[in-house]
Protein backbone atom coordinates (compact mmCIF):
# COMPACT_ATOMS: atom_id res chain seq x y z
CA UNK A 1 0.00 0.00 0.00
CA UNK A 2 1.38 3.26 -0.93
CA UNK A 3 0.13 5.86 1.47
CA UNK A 4 1.94 8.63 -0.61
CA UNK A 5 0.51 7.58 -3.98
CA UNK A 6 -3.17 7.16 -2.51
CA UNK A 7 -2.75 10.81 -1.31
CA UNK A 8 -2.20 11.86 -4.75
CA UNK A 9 -5.18 10.45 -6.41
CA UNK A 10 -7.27 12.12 -4.14
CA UNK A 11 -5.80 15.59 -4.93
CA UNK A 12 -6.54 14.53 -8.58
CA UNK A 13 -9.93 13.56 -7.57
CA UNK A 14 -10.42 16.67 -5.87
CA UNK A 15 -13.54 18.61 -7.55
CA UNK A 16 -14.13 22.38 -7.63
CA UNK A 17 -17.33 22.21 -6.74
CA UNK A 18 -19.03 26.07 -7.86
CA UNK A 19 -21.49 26.98 -5.65
CA UNK A 20 -24.44 28.15 -7.60
CA UNK A 21 -26.38 31.27 -6.26
CA UNK A 22 -28.62 29.60 -5.03
CA UNK A 23 -28.95 31.84 -2.10
CA UNK A 24 -29.70 34.74 -5.24
CA UNK A 25 -33.26 35.76 -5.35
CA UNK A 26 -35.02 34.08 -7.23
CA UNK A 27 -37.62 36.18 -7.41
CA UNK A 28 -37.18 38.62 -10.57
CA UNK A 29 -36.88 42.50 -9.55
CA UNK A 30 -40.09 43.75 -10.11
CA UNK A 31 -42.01 46.78 -8.13
CA UNK A 32 -44.14 44.85 -6.27
CA UNK A 33 -46.93 47.48 -7.34
CA UNK A 34 -46.52 48.28 -10.63
CA UNK A 35 -44.40 45.64 -12.16
CA UNK A 36 -41.79 48.00 -13.55
CA UNK A 37 -38.32 47.25 -13.33
CA UNK A 38 -36.69 47.72 -9.10
CA UNK A 39 -34.28 49.87 -8.59
CA UNK A 40 -34.45 50.10 -5.29
CA UNK A 41 -34.99 47.97 -2.03
CA UNK A 42 -37.42 48.99 1.01
CA UNK A 43 -36.16 47.64 4.51
CA UNK A 44 -38.87 48.59 5.99
CA UNK A 45 -41.83 46.56 3.98
CA UNK A 46 -39.61 43.40 4.55
CA UNK A 47 -37.25 44.10 1.95
CA UNK A 48 -39.60 44.50 -0.86
CA UNK A 49 -38.87 46.03 -4.09
CA UNK A 50 -39.79 49.17 -5.72
CA UNK A 51 -39.36 50.95 -8.76
CA UNK A 52 -38.32 54.57 -8.28
CA UNK A 53 -41.51 56.01 -8.37
CA UNK A 54 -43.30 53.42 -5.73
CA UNK A 55 -40.31 53.96 -3.66
CA UNK A 56 -40.62 57.48 -3.37
CA UNK A 57 -44.27 57.11 -1.67
CA UNK A 58 -43.52 53.65 -0.35
CA UNK A 59 -42.96 54.83 3.50
ZN1 LIG B 1 -43.58 50.79 -9.05
ZN1 LIG C 1 -41.43 50.88 2.56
Amino acid sequence: MDAKMEKELQMLDYEEKEQAEIEEQKQFPWCVICNENATQRCIDCDGDLYCDACFRECC
